[in-house]
């Protein structure tokens, strides 16, 4: 007889969240640990995840750099206007210092491009829109205080300062500060290996042509879809049956993947044996339901899985993460978004961020039942200080099409029947 599905611990959405980032926390220490690095070409760095701070090489910027196209002056000089300057030079972006005035003196001024060196003695630029220009003469008709329209040598970072640290995700703008410092590779974190295991006897694979009352596989690819963004490595196994004997192989080839996510099998039904199986592998659970909808059936926990293969002592064995997400499409998406996402972040080396909701307003009033924290599907639109938000029309958590038409969902406190139109509310958009 095989031992009984863990008991039931159903718990808050806040309560799963914070079981989840406690979980993250220790698996992100020992990824830190275990240094799993690589290092690649600064063109495929977005989105990877930083093994080693990146400092910088210089000052940035390296000299006092004008903002503007204009004149480099001496602020003082413009306290009559208005006030007709020498022009002394031209000072254009790269020009060589032996070429630049050695200093501009006072009832002096030189031509000068934005990102181009500002010379010794001026202090300031005057932008050339507020400037007349006569043979080797300008005439200014504006003051500028001093610094204006310059940045000093090192302001925005100083020689050897951190720019960038451990465990930072490289967006556009930190892939530009590495190049800045001459940084044509970096080393980051290998992906985290994500093992996707879809159950049900009723699901085929997307080429195979179903039965009338089978339907495709489409959960495997929204959640390697999702693991992709999350910058992370799905390994995509067989549809596994509605049964112990065909699904623990299966969960036990998944276990050896940095985290497995199964989708269907964990409500209620006869056939949902996913628990009851992880219970048979000796898993333990964090939590097996949470209250939110789509989702509420979402277990958590992990399992030691036995190695015994190339580069580890025959016994030694080591626990991997697993959640057991629901098998409705949408459900499936929402707790990838909820719980699956700062895991993912934690196995990839990520400093831990939280769980940002914008606000928009509601276009039309929503009634539901108390209870339950709801992310429902919904279609932001509206710009600026219009942002305004509406439920899409679905058929509930197996809605696929609906929620294709969505861009956000909107979220719903577990003790809100009533939301009015007009009204402020959380909107979650994906990869918060
Ligand atoms: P379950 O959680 O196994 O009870 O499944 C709930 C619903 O989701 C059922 O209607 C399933 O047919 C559907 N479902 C389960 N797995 C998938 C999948 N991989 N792709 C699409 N639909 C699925
Ligand atoms: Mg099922």
């Amino acid at each position: 007889m095989s031992p009984p599905p863990a008991g039931s611990t159903i718990v808050s959405f806040e309560e799963a969240r914070r079981v989840v980032e406690q979980q993250a926390e220790l698996i992100r220490a020992s990824r830190i640990q275990a240094g799993e690095t690589e290092s690649v070409d600064l063109l495929a760095a977005a989105g990877r995840v930083l093994s080693e701070r990146v400092i910088a090489d210089r000052d940035l910027p390296p000299f006092p750099r004008s903002t503007r196209d204009g004149f480099a002056v001496r602020s003082t000089d413009l306290s009559a206007l208005p006030a007709t300057l020498e022009v002394i030079g031209e000072i254009k972006a790269g020009e060589r210092l032996d070429r630049i005035p050695a200093s501009i003196a006072s009832g002096q001024a030189a031509s000068i491009m934005t990102g181009a060196p500002v010379p010794t003695g001026a202090d300031a630029v005057v932008m050339v829109e507020y400037t007349v220009a006569r043979k080797h003469r300008v005439e200014i008709t504006k003051s500028v205080a001093p610094g204006e329209n310059i940045v000093a040598r090192g302001a925005e970072a100083r020689e050897g300062v951190l720019l960038l640290d451990c465990g930072f995700r490289l967006n556009p703008a930190a892939i530009a500060l590495a190049a800045s410092v001459g940084k044509s590779r970096l080393p980051v974190y290998k992906r985290p290996r994500v093992a996707v295991l879809t159950t049900g006897d009723e699901i085929v694979d997307v080429d195979a042509t179903p039965g009338p009352t089978q339907i495709r596989n489409s959960n495997s690819f929204s959640l390697a879809a999702q693991i992709q963004q999350a910058g992370a490595e799905p390994v995509l196994l067989p549809i596994a049956p509605d049964e112990l004997h065909g699904l623990c192989p299966l969960i036990a080839k998944g276990l050896k993947s940095d985290l497995l996510l199964l989708t269907g099998g964990v409500s209620m039904g006869c056939y949902d044996l996913v628990e009851q199986a992880l219970a048979e592998m000796r898993a333990e659970f964090f939590f097996t339901g949470a209250k939110i909808q789509p989702g509420r059936p979402v277990v958590f926990g992990r399992c030691v899985v036995e190695t015994c293969g190339a580069g580890t002592p025959a016994g030694e064995s080591s626990a991997t993460y697993f959640f057991g997400l629901p098998g409705n499409p949408v459900s499936t998406m929402v707790t990838f978004e909820l719980f699956v996402r700062p895991m993912l972040k934690a196995l990839s080396g990520q400093a831990p961020r939280n769980l940002v909701f914008l606000h928009a307003r509601l276009k039309k009033e929503i009634r539901t039942r108390t209870g339950l924290q709801r992310f429902l599907p919904a279609i932001l639109s509206g710009e600026f200080d219009q942002a305004e938000v509406e439920l899409v029309a679905w058929q509930g958590s197996g809605d696929i099409a609906a929620t294709a038409r969505a861009n956000c969902y909107i979220v719903i406190p577990p003790d809100r029947e009533r939301m009015a139109a007009g009204e402020w509310v959380a909107v979650m958009k994906n990869d918060c």
